[in-house]
């Protein structure tokens, strides 16, 4: 169990720089999560806490020990990647002690570490079986157990439950978190999935070309964020963000006033989550919108929306039981506590 610390990190491919002046503290015990689109950088930074990239500028610290020219093996951490890639000759049992066994562990700790991280991953009655004998939920928690042998500082996982499918990956995310209360290891977890960031993370680190846009708990994320980005990023459906005017201390949609307004900073967008709209009887002076699409999924609903006075639309998410249909008129309440407002470069304007 160990702290990992960064300190300005910069990397380059060539002219492409993936992570930009990157400071980041990832506490003793915690589950982090390093999640943004693709592209942004994540995996690198993964990567370079593994010591799999060298990195140009700045610093990597793990339990307090600067490991920045350290090689991967001497930093103490193990990495689950996407791909399981066990290796099929082998038994699950060799495949979790075969880099033991590389490493000069005798034969009984071999055993014995096997077994424990067989127990805590329900693999016990597997051992002898081959890879290709294994469900895909199977093999990842193999290669889980494999992390697991090898008693890290640090577990690193690159998108381990991309190749699985839906359901699975939502038992495996419960299993992972399981995993993490009863070990109580320091885990950074890279996804693009955003369900997966909201769901497993004590802390969740966004990032977008290269730079860290917000980190924090998932909630503070998701009713705070400090840019449209995150903003935009964490939700679904997403949430609203509408160009609006500011015009004699309130802002305009169009025509509808929206919220008086005696802030110094203007705002350029407004944003509203789908959860927290409410929807009244449609009349002249709040938010007018025509429903154009309604979609159920059965415990809810989301109505896609146009407003009546501009091109600006809305996703409502409703609890299913209304009737509203593609046509109807409908008009619009956001309360203020969940209203949130960005300026011209997409800062929140409390983030200022
Ligand atoms: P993510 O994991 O968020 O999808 P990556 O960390 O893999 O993103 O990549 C970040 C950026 O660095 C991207 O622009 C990607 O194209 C680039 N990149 C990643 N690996 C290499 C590489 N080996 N050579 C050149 N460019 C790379």
């Amino acid at each position: 169990m160990a702290n990992v610390v960064l300190s300005q990190v910069d990397k380059f491919y060539g002219r492409t720089q993936a992570l930009r002046d990157v400071s980041l503290e990832i506490k003793n015990g915690e589950f982090a999560v390093f999640v943004g689109p693709s592209g942004c950088g994540k995996s690198t930074l993964l990567r370079a806490i593994a010591g799999l990239e060298d990195i140009h500028q700045g610093t990597v610290a793990i339990d307090d020990i600067d490991v920045t020219a350290k090689a991967p093996s001497e930093r103490n951490v193990s990495m689950v990647f996407q791909s399981y890639a066990l290796y099929p000759h082998m038994s699950v049992f060799d495949n979790m002690a075969f880099g033991m066994k590389v490493n000069g562990v005798k034969a009984p700790e071999r055993k014995e570490r096997v077994h424990t991280a067989a127990r805590i991953l329900r693999l016990e009655e597997y051992l002898q079986r081959k890879p290709s004998q294994l469900s895909g939920g199977q093999r990842q928690r193999v290669a889980i157990g494999r992390a697991i042998v090898k008693n890290p500082k640090v577990f690193l996982f690159d998108e381990p439950l991309s190749n699985l499918d839906a359901k699975l990956r939502v038992q495996m995310r419960i299993e992972l978190q399981a995993l993490h209360d009863q070990l109580g290891s320091t885990m950074i977890y890279v996804t693009h999935d955003q369900v997966e960031a909201m769901t497993m993370a004590d802390r969740i680190v966004v990032l977008n070309e290269g730079v860290i846009e917000q980190t924090g708990t998932p909630m503070e994320l998701y009713h705070k964020p400090a840019t449209e980005f995150v903003a935009d990023f964490l939700g679904s459906p997403s949430m609203n963000i509408i160009e609006v005017e500011t015009r004699e201390n309130s802002v305009y949609l169009g025509r509808d006033k929206l919220i008086s307004y005696s802030n110094e900073a203007t705002p350029a967008k407004f944003g509203i989550r789908p959860e927290h709209i409410r929807i009244g009887e449609a009349h002249k002076g709040r938010v007018d919108v025509q429903v154009t699409v309604r979609e159920s999924l059965g415990g809810e609903a989301y109505l896609y929306t146009k407003h009546t006075g501009s091109d600006a639309t809305f996703v409502i998410k409703t609890d299913g039981m209304d009737n509203y249909q593609a046509g109807d008129l409908i008009s619009l309440e956001f309360s203020e506590s969940h209203m949130h407002f960005f300026n011209g470069k997409g800062t929140a304007i409390w983030a200022d």
